[in-house]
C-alpha cells in the first residue's frame, strides 16, 4: 500500500506545535510578529501575502503589511526594508516576490537584517546552511524535511535526488539533505534542465524530491518500486472546465510504484507556509532570549 502522506495533517500538527511557544513569548512580552513586503500587482502574490496573514492569525502571531506601488522607485522599498529592521515589534520580515525589473532582487536579499530573514535567502544564512549551521532553513524545503520525517522516511545513507536547483528550493534542498544531521545523511543527487539522463537517476533514488516546475514530468516508468516521492511542484494548467493545479509529478503512474507520496495539492503547499510560522516564533525566541520548543 502507497502511504499518501498529508500535508494538511502535518502542516496542522506544526501549527499546533507552536502555539505553547507563541502563548510563552507572548506573555513574555515579545508577541511574535510577521512584516510582509508586496511590491507587485500579480493577483497570485496578493492571495499568498493574504494567506500569509491568515496563517499567522490562527496561532497569534501579529502582523504588518506593507504594500509600495510597482512603480515606485527601488528606494522607496529599501526604506521600508530599513524601517522594518529597526523596529522592534517586528521579528520576520518576507518581501514577496517577484520584484518590478528596476528593482534588483539580490541587492533587496541583502538588504534585510538576516536576523529577520525567516525566508532564508539572506547570502548570510543560505552560507550558515551549507556551513551546517542553519539559522532559518527556507521554507519549502524545511517543509520537505519535516514531510519526511513525519513519514517515518529514513534519509541517512538513502540516494536522494533532487530534481531542480533554484535557490528557493533545490539547492537548499539538497544542502539538507547532505547535512550530517537529523533528516540528513542522505547520497544526494541534484539534477536540472540540462541533467543528460534524468530517468536513470530517478530510477536509482530511494527519495525522490520533484522541483522542477514542468507539469507531471516525472513518471511512475522514471521509479523504482518502494520510492518515496516528494512533488514540491506547483503547476496550474488549462483544463475543459477552466484550470486546475498539479505537480511535477504524474501521481497516478507514481503512486503505483512510490512506498509512499505527496499529493498536490496538499502535500508540500501547507508545509511551506507551515514552516513560515516556525522560522518567525524562531525569530521572536532569539530575540527575546528565550528558548522556545519548536515542532
Ligand atoms: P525554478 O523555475 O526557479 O527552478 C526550476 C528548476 O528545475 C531549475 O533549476 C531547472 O534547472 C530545473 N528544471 C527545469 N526543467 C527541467 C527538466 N526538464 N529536467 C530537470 N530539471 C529541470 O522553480 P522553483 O522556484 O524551484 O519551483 C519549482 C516548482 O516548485 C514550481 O512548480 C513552483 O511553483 C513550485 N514551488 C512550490 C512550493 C510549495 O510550497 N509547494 C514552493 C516553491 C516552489
Amino acid at each position: 500500500m502507497t502511504e499518501i502522506i498529508d500535508g494538511n495533517a502535518v502542516a496542522q500538527d506544526i501549527r499546533n506545535g507552536l502555539l505553547d511557544s507563541i502563548e510563552t513569548l507572548t506573555e513574555s512580552g515579545t508577541t511574535p510578529c510577521l512584516a510582509t513586503v508586496l511590491m507587485n500587482n500579480d493577483p497570485a502574490s496578493a492571495s499568498y501575502v493574504s494567506m500569509k496573514h491568515e496563517d499567522c492569525e490562527e496561532v497569534g502571531i501579529a502582523t504588518k503589511d506593507v504594500e509600495i506601488e510597482p512603480d515606485a522607485p527601488a528606494e522607496e522599498l529599501f526604506d521600508t526594508i530599513d524601517e522594518l529592521n529597526d523596529d522592534p515589534e517586528v521579528h520576520g520580515i518576507l518581501v514577496q516576490m517577484p520584484l518590478p525589473d528596476h528593482v534588483d532582487e539580490r541587492e533587496v536579499l541583502r538588504s534585510i537584517d538576516p536576523a529577520k530573514d525567516v525566508d532564508g535567502f539572506h547570502p548570510e544564512n543560505v552560507g550558515r546552511l551549507v556551513a551546517g549551521n542553519a539559522r532559518y532553513k527556507p521554507c519549502t524545503p524545511h517543509g520537505v524535511q519535516k514531510l519526511l520525517e513525519a513519514a517515518d522516511v529514513e534519509t541517512e545513507g538513502a540516494e536522494a535526488v533532487v530534481v531542480g536547483r533554484s535557490n528557493i528550493v533545490g539547492k537548499p534542498m539538497a544542502n539538507l539533505l547532505i547535512q550530517k544531521d537529523t533528516g540528513g545523511n542522505a547520497t544526494t543527487t541534484v539534477c536540472h534542465s540540462r541533467t543528460e539522463d534524468l530517468a536513470e537517476k530517478t530510477r536509482n533514488a530511494d527519495i525522490v524530491v520533484a522541483a522542477a516546475g514542468v507539469p507531471e514530468m516525472i513518471t511512475g516508468e522514471m521509479l523504482t518500486e518502494g520510492t518515496v516521492v516528494i512533488d514540491v511542484g506547483i503547476n496550474r494548467v488549462e483544463t475543459e472546465d477552466g484550470s486546475e493545479l498539479i505537480g511535477d509529478v504524474e501521481y497516478e503512474s507514481a503512486k503505483e510504484k512510490a512506498s509512499a507520496i505527496t499529493p498536490v495539492p496538499g502535500g508540500v503547499g501547507p508545509m511551506t507556509r507551515a514552516m513560515l510560522l516556525w522560522n518567525t516564533v524562531k525569530a521572536a525566541g532569539d530575540v527575546a532570549g528565550i528558548e522556545v520548543d519548536l515542532p
